[in-house]
C-alpha cells in the first residue's frame, strides 16, 4: 500500500533540505521497495507576502488525507514570528492532535559537544513535550493599556486527559530504551497546575512497575542536563518547559543543525509531523551550506511510525557514520562539506549499505 506524505518544503534553507531528505529518501526507497508517495505543497513566508496566507483556507482538509507530513522550516526576516506559528504550525499540531512533541538528543562521535562532560554516544535522550496544552493557551488578556496599573494575565491549561496521555507515552517509549523517565516540574513555586501534573504523572508511574521514574524542578534539572546529560533517558515536560529544555539540549548536543523533531498524534488518527527543530537560516540560505541531518533525522522518525523500522535504522546508521567523517560534515559541525556532499555520501551509504 502506498503510503503518501505532504511534503511542505518552506522557507530560508527548508527548500534545501527538504530536497536532500527527498533524495536519500528515494534511495532507500529503491533498495527496500518503501512504496511511499511525495506531494509538494509551497506554503511558506513566500506564500504568505502574495497571498496573505501561509496556507490556502481548505489547507488543514488537504493535509488530513496524508500519513505522514514532512516540514524544512517556516519564517522569514520581515514576517513576524507569529504569522509562520499561528498560521501554519500550531493550528497543525492543533487540528491532528499531535499532542506529543519528540525531541532525542545525542552527542555524536564527530560533533563536538560544547561540554566536556558530553561524551560521544553516551548521551542519548529524549525530550517528549506536551504539545497542545499548558501554557501556551490564548486564554488571558491585558486591562488598562497605557496606565500605570496595566495589568496581563496569561492562563495554562493543564487537562487530566492531557497529562495522563503525555506521561503514558513517555513511560512506553523508556520501556523501549534504559526504562528511565524524568518528569519536569515547579510545583514547589507553580501551586496548583504542576501539582497537578506530579499527581497524574505519579499515578500513570503506577501502571508501569517496570520504568524507574524521578522528578525535578526544572531549574535543577536544566542545570542537570549542562552538567550530567548522560544520565538521562526520557524527560517529559510540559508545553513551555519541554520547549526549552528541548532546545537546551540541543545545544548541549553541540548543534541545532542534527536536532530532530516529531509532532505525533499516537492514536494514528491524523497525520504526524516531521521537521528539524532548526529555523529558516536565512543567514546561510542559498548558499549550499545547510546541514541536512536533521530533516534527515527527523525522516527516520517518521520512517519508524510508518512502519518501516529496517530503513530507519539503516539511515540512523548512515547519519552517524557521515558525522563521523569530517569530510562529509558541514561547517556548522567543523567540517567542509556541501549540503550536496552530505546528500551524496548518504546515498551511497544506503544504497549499498
Ligand atoms: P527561526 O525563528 O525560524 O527559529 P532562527 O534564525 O531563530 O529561525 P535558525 O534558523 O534555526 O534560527 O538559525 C539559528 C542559527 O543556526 C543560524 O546561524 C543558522 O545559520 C544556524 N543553523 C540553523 N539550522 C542550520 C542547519 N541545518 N545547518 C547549518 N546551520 C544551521
Ligand atoms: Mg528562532
Amino acid at each position: 500500500m502506498t503510503r503518501t506524505i505532504a511534503v511542505i518544503p518552506g522557507d530560508g534553507i527548508g527548500p534545501e533540505v527538504v530536497a536532500s531528505a527527498r533524495t536519500v529518501l528515494d534511495a532507500l526507497d529503491r533498495r527496500h521497495g518503501l512504496d511511499l508517495g511525495y506531494e509538494t505543497f509551497d506554503w511558506s513566508c513566500r506564500r504568505y507576502a502574495e497571498t496573505g496566507a501561509m496556507m490556502p483556507a481548505d489547507g488543514l482538509e488537504t493535509l488530513s488525507r496524508f500519513d505522514a507530513i514532512l516540514l524544512g522550516a517556516v519564517g522569514w526576516p520581515g514576517v513576524p514570528d507569529h504569522v509562520s506559528l499561528w498560521g501554519l504550525l500550531i493550528p497543525i499540531r492543533r487540528a491532528f492532535r499531535q499532542y506529543v512533541n519528540l525531541r532525542p538528543i545525542r552527542v555524536f562521535d564527530g560533533v563536538g559537544s560544547p561540554l566536556r562532560t558530553a561524551e560521544p554516544g553516551a548521551v542519548d535522550l529524549v525530550v517528549v513535550r506536551e504539545n497542545v496544552e499548558g501554557e501556551y493557551s490564548e486564554i488571558g488578556g491585558r486591562l488598562n493599556r497605557g496606565f500605570p496599573d496595566e495589568f496581563a494575565v496569561q492562563e495554562s491549561v493543564f487537562t487530566r486527559a492531557g497529562v495522563t496521555r503525555i506521561a503514558d507515552y513517555a513511560f512506553e517509549l523508556a520501556r523501549g530504551r534504559r526504562g528511565y523517565v524524568t518528569s519536569a516540574t515547579k510545583s514547589n513555586g507553580i501551586v496548583h497546575t504542576l501539582p497537578f501534573w506530579d499527581e497524574v504523572v505519579a499515578e500513570r508511574a503506577e501502571r508501569f512497575p517496570d520504568v524507574r521514574w524521578d522528578q525535578e524542578h526544572i531549574d535543577a534539572l536544566a542545570a542537570k542536563i549542562v552538567l550530567q546529560p548522560d544520565r538521562f533517558d526520557v524527560v517529559v515536560a510540559s508545553n513551555l518547559f519541554g520547549d526549552i529544555l528541548s532546545d537546551l539540549a540541543a545545544a548541549v548536543a553541540g548543534s541545532i543543525g542534527v536536532a530532530p523533531s516529531a509532532n505525533i498524534d499516537p492514536t494514528g488518527t491524523h497525520p504526524s509531523m516531521f521537521e528539524p527543530v532548526h529555523g529558516s537560516a536565512p543567514d546561510i540560505a542559498g548558499r549550499g551550506l545547510a546541514n541536512p541531518v536533521g530533516t534527515l533525522w527527523s525522516c527516520v522518525l517518521m520512517l519508524e511510525r510508518l512502519g518501516h523500522e529496517k530503513a530507519a535504522a539503516e539511515l540512523m546508521t548512515a547519519i552517524t557514520t557521515t558525522l563521523r567523517d569530517p569530510r562529509t560534515r558541514t561547517p556548522d559541525v567543523g567540517g567542509s562539506a556541501s549540503t550536496a556532499d552530505v546528500t551524496a555520501a548518504l546515498v551511497e551509504l544506503v544504497a549499498g549499505g
